[in-house]
Order: structure tokens, then sequence, then C-alpha cells
């Protein structure tokens, strides 16, 4: 059968990178996933609290369709989240989602044009990239700066914004590089953003995976700029397959576009009823979650403070520090590859180990990259390691 063309441009490694791993298994190779940012494959898992919630939610009839903009309870549970995050919003302001995925996916399908364009972070997460071609309108690179410690190159936004330009994608504690940007840098967009009548739309995920200084949501510094701050279960509750995650639209819910986001969320109907009850409650019982969240934290980050010690002291590697979520985004600095996709491949076929080719978030930018999670334990992620120093020897890097 005959496929539309509209995909032919779509690529989204962390999963294409799959099908290597699964031939080299064939062939009788253990092969050790470091490609997937799923906590639910390691040692995490969704806070207690949350998944009785969900249990009570399946017990007292929840199962039936719920608001398409989403349930009020999870709606009013969100404004609580963001004034803890120091902003004001109105449950009129949240549209809740299938994830950010599918978030992301209405808000581009109600908003964008073929002529138009948005600007995105180079290295991104693939989603916005992939959904910009699968909308057919451009996605646009600003650079982020590796030896600013991945941060935004202003500058470099401010170069490619012009009247066609819709949204700014902020993504902070940013995947694929750990950055946790600094409030004078975020500042710096949202004002430009301001400048130019653009939204930003702030993708805060990981914004309670941080090891360090706390990530400042860009709700906090919008002012009056329009500003769509996102966030989930997927990563701070360790709940990616809940697939439930909510948008905050600040000082744009009177906007012709957050109808037309609106009557997209009709088409589908709604998100998970039952999910949306258990994040209502995970939300609402922020004690519970302080209580749990800690121990979370102190496994994962020893395991940073591992892969950023190991990374660096490996010749021919070097890696800047990641500050938050839970991915490194190492340099390869020497060796005999062509390029980032020849090393991943050499690496997973002679070491069983699988790791996402830095291409794959940045075509220019993390060319010479690549992207490792640091979710395991230290006793997967040590042996790992040692495989990867001991190809970069053989390597002769
Ligand atoms: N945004 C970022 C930066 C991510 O890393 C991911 C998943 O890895 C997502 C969004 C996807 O979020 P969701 O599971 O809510 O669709």
């Amino acid at each position: 059968m005959k496929a539309g063309t509209r995909l032919s441009k779509v690529k989204y490694a962390i999963r294409d990178v799959m099908l290597a791993a699964k031939q080299v298994e064939a062939s009788g190779k253990k092969v050790l996933k470091l490609n997937l940012g799923d906590p639910n494959a390691y040692d995490f898992d969704v806070p207690p609290y949350v998944k009785k919630a969900l249990v009570t939610a399946l017990d007292s009839g929840k199962s039936g369709y719920c608001d398409s903009q989403g349930d009020l309870a999870l709606r009013n549970a969100v404004v609580k989240q963001n004034s803890r995050r120091g902003f004001d919003s109105s449950a009129d302001e949240v549209m809740v989602c299938s994830g950010l995925s599918e978030g992301l996916s209405m808000l581009y399908g109600a908003a964008m044009e073929r002529h138009e364009n948005v600007l995105i972070p180079s290295p991104t997460y693939p989603m916005y990239e992939s959904l910009a071609h699968y909308y057919e309108f451009e996605p646009r690179f600003y650079s982020c700066d590796e030896s600013n410690g991945w941060q935004p190159d202003v500058d470099d936004l401010r170069k490619k914004m012009d009247e066609h330009t819709r949204f700014v994608i902020v993504i902070n504690p940013n995947n694929p590089t750990g950055a946790l940007y600094d409030e004078k840098v975020l500042k710096e967009i949202i004002n430009l953003a301001g400048e130019f009548g653009v939204p930003v739309v702030s993708d805060e995920i990981y914004d309670e995976l941080y090891f360090g200084k706390k990530p400042v949501s860009m709700g906090k510094l919008a002012g009056d700029v329009p500003c769509i701050v996102m966030n989930g279960l997927s990563k701070n509750y360790f709940a990616p397959g809940w697939r439930i995650g909510w948008m905050t639209f600040l000082n744009c819910s009177q906007s012709p576009l957050f109808e037309a986001v609106n009557q997209v969320s009709r088409i589908r109907l709604c998100s998970s009823s039952v999910g949306q009850a258990a994040a209502a409650h995970a939300l609402e019982n922020e004690g519970e979650y302080a209580k749990f969240l800690p121990a979370q934290l102190a496994k994962l980050k020893p395991r940073r403070d591992l892969a950023f010690k190991r990374l660096n002291e490996i010749n021919g590697l070097s890696c800047v520090k990641p500050e938050g979520a839970f991915y490194a985004f190492p340099r390869i600095e020497s060796g005999p590859w062509v390029d980032d996709k020849e090393f991943c491949l050499d690496l997973l076929k002679e070491k069983g180990v699988l790791t996402v080719f830095g291409s794959g978030f940045a075509e220019a930018q993390g060319s010479k990259h690549f992207r490792i999670v640091f979710l395991p334990p230290e006793d997967v992620l040590n042996p790992a390691f040692d495989a990867i120093e001991e190809f970069m020897k053989e390597k002769g890097a």
C-alpha cells in the first residue's frame, strides 16, 4: 500500500537505533540499552500514593470519557503546582494532554501554516523537529553553546527570528544535554520573544530532577509575554507510560490559538480519565511527593556523578556536567569514525552498548556527540563505561 510523503523527513533516533540493536541481539550478543529515557526500565517507579490513587479511580467508576480540555480536578491541581513554581494561573488556562507529545502535536496542528517556522534549541529532544516535518513547516534551530554549559545562545536566537516565527521552544532542564538554564538567559529569551510578539513554549518536564541549582520556571518570568508552560507525569512522577501531561497558556488563553487547541482536543475526546484522577491526587498531595522525591534523587545523583567522572576520564571523550534530567551528551574528541552514527553503531556491534548518535538531536551541533542515559544503577553503568573505555583504547582514540 502506498504511504504519503509527509513522513519522509521524520526521524526519531532514540527509537530508530533499536533496529540495529535487534540485529545485534539476533546474532546472540547481549545489548545494554542506554538509549531510552524510561526510568521504569530501571529501579525507579511511580510514587506508591499515586499508584493507589489510580486504583481508587478505577474502583470508583471513573473510567468514562471526561472533559476534552481536561478534568477540572487535575486542572485545579496544575494551578496549585504552578503557584509552587512561582506563577499565578487559572484552571481555564490549563489544557490536559496525553503526554507532552500529544500536547505539542495539538499545538503545532492548531497553530502552524506551511510557510511558518518554530525556533528549536540545538541540540533538541527530537519530537520538536519531527512533528514540524509531520505538519510540513520549517523547524529552525538556534544554537546552545557547549563551551558555555550548553546554555542557549540568545544572539543566535535573535538572528534566526523573523516575521514567520510562531513559537520559541525552550527545554529546561534539557534533553539531551542535561543543561539547566540560567535565570538571566531565560529572562533574555522571554524579553526577546516579547519584543517579537512570539509565544515561548517551555518544556519543563524534568524540573524536579536536578542536582544542584533549582530550575526556574519560564512561567515565573513571563510577565505579560505569552508563554505555554508544559509539564507532566512522565519524568517527575516516573510514569511515562501513563501518558498524562498538561500545558498552561499564560497570557494567551483568550486567543484564537487557545480556542483552536481546544477544538483539536475535542477531536480526540479526552486524555485517560483514570490517569487524570491519579495525576490530580499526585499534584494535590505535595507532602507525599516531598517525602518520595529525595530518595529518587539520592539514587540518581551518584549515577550522574559517576557518568560525568567516567566519561571525562576516558581518552577521546569529554562531557559537560549534566545539571538535571538523566542524560549525558559526551563529545567524541578523537578516533577513527567518520561520524557519530558510525561511532554508535561500532560501539553497539563491538561492545553491545546501545547509545544514541548526537546528530539525532542536532544535525550540526550534535554531529560529534552521543547521548547516554545514566538511569541504571552503578553496577550496570560501570561495566558500560569499562566497555566504552576499552573500545576507545582499542580504536586508538
Ligand atoms: N519533552 C522532553 C524534553 C522529553 O525528553 C520527553 C521524553 O523523553 C518528552 C517531552 C515526552 O513527554 P511525554 O511522555 O509527556 O509525551
